[in-house]
């Protein structure tokens, strides 16, 4: 199979910018779709080909799957990349689209189907032998004797979760049998009107853990790796604020296990492309919560530590490649620290949308920028808040660290709010040097600032 000439990025703002490089340094032509509020950004100017989709709200735009699919059409591209968030986990918009002709680079519709509802994930994973947090067997059935028997079993605090929930809604945490039907029941009716699936299902709610997840990469020859795992704990509302690769203080043993049972269980299901296996750890003990069928945010520190360009491979297995690296061939050398840098109120975290009047980015060794914005840059009122990355790579965590802390004392923006001050105190927090926060830590923190 050939490799294609023409990528269209259906997404915005500094993913698509960082498809676009991979595009260019692969020798693929690149079309960017935007909405009216992006018309002025620099990526879109630097498009080999770009095409207004529609208005600036997301529904009339980057969610508008049929305005997508004609820009697709009218400038003859061969493949569409998702991105993250949008329409990049949508299983019907991946049909559409090779329904339509084109490749979808992601995986096959009914593998983001099958990972996009809980329940059958959750099996799945069962079936492949990757650990699952101890829960109910599927869904919850209706009788109220049986939920509580489940409950019993599982022993509180459990936690009732919408099969069909996603972006940290429709879960509910139960501690005493008395709250029990009644928090099933309001989760339920939540989930209807939510996702449109009144399915829940209940699992060990566990007190204190760290997310990490494991980044794999398939390919359509039934090869799969697993390129090390990421520690994203550090969280305000399920939202990540701070990534790094690998997780300090964690057995390379047990990783090592569960990461290939991560490659393993793409094998079993013929997975195709980069994905992601989010797990909780607690006491040593790994358990799968849920899978990511796309590229991800927080992907560079991988790729940092790895040396592979994820997007690239994305590209490539796409267009039918084999991988060209086995498991032994995958070396993970030194650490990286991913900020993310939002366009916020640093200490109420409203949004801080406006003109940036001026930027500077930091630079030096190790120093890795993703971000699509610039002096003058209006940043759009309605998008996520997020305007790039700042990634810190060094030959072990305390040389990432400090890397981090002169990159982001570099670092201007002005005209808008960031949260570039709250990135600066975790560099300087000792629970964070110390490494292996949980995955409330960031929220405790948040809450002593406030009450100081
Ligand atoms: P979503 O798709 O909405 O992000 P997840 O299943 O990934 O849902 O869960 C989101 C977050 O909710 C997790 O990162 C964790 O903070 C919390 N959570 C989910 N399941 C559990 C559990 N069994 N015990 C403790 N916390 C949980």
């Amino acid at each position: 199979m050939a490799m294609f000439g023409k990528i269209l990025i259906a997404n915005r703002g500094e993913i698509a910018l960082r498809v676009q490089r991979a595009c260019r340094e692969l020798g693929i032509r690149n079309v960017v779709v935007y909405s009216e509020a992006d018309s002025q950004a620099k990526y879109v100017k630097l498009a080999d080909e770009a095409v207004c989709i529609g208005p600036a709200p997301s529904p009339q735009s980057y969610l508008n799957m049929a305005a997508i699919i004609s820009a697709a059409e009218v400038t003859d591209s061969e493949a569409i990349h998702p991105g993250y968030g949008f329409l990049s986990e949508n299983a019907d918009f991946a049909e559409r689209v090779e329904k339509s002709g084109f490749t979808f680079i992601g995986p096959r519709p009914e593998t983001i189907r099958m990972m996009g509802d809980k329940v059958s994930a959750k099996q799945t994973m069962i079936k492949a032998t990757v650990p699952t947090v101890p829960g109910s067997e599927g869904a919850l059935p209706d009788d109220p004797k049986e939920i509580i028997r489940i409950a019993r079993e599982i022993k509180y605090p459990v936690i009732i979760k919408a099969s069909g929930g996603g972006g940290g809604r429709g879960m509910r945490v139960v501690h005493t049998e008395a709250a029990l039907l009644n928090a099933v029941a309001m989760t339920r009716t939540e989930a209807q009107a939510a996702f449109g699936n009144p399915t829940v299902y209940m699992e060990k709610f566990l007190e204190n853990p760290r997310h990490i997840e494991i980044q794999v990469l398939a390919d359509q020859h039934k090869n799969a790796v697993w390129l090390g795992e990421r520690d994203c704990s550090m969280q305000r509302r399920h939202q990540k604020v701070l990534e790094e690769a690998p997780a300090p203080g964690i057995p390379r043993r047990l990783i090592e296990r569960i990461g290939e049972r991560c490659a393993d269980a793409c094998r079993r299901i013929n997975y195709r492309g980069a994905g992601t296996f989010e797990f909780l750890y607690e006491n040593n003990e790994f358990y799968f919560i849920e899978m990511n069928t796309r590229v991800q945010v927080e992907h560079p520190v991988t790729e940092m530590i790895t040396g592979i360009d994820i997007v690239q491979e994305q590209i490539k297995v796409a267009a039918g490649e084999k991988l060209r690296f086995r498991q032994r061939d995958i070396e993970l050398k030194g650490h990286a620290v991913e900020c993310r840098i939002n366009a916020e109120d640093p200490f109420k975290f409203t949004p801080s949308p406006g003109r940036i009047t001026n930027f500077h980015a930091p630079g030096g060794p190790g120093i890795r920028v993703d971000s699509h914005v610039y002096a003058g840059y209006m940043v759009p009122p309605n998008y996520d808040s997020m305007i790039g990355k700042v990634i810190a790579y060094g030959a072990d965590r305390n040389q990432a660290i400090a890397r981090m802390r002169i990159a982001l004392s570099e670092m201007i923006v002005e005209g808008i709010q960031t949260n570039l001050p709250l990135h600066r105190q975790l560099m300087d927090d000792s629970h964070f040097i110390d490494g292996g926060t949980s995955i409330h830590y960031l929220e405790h923190k948040l809450a002593s600032r406030k009450n100081a």
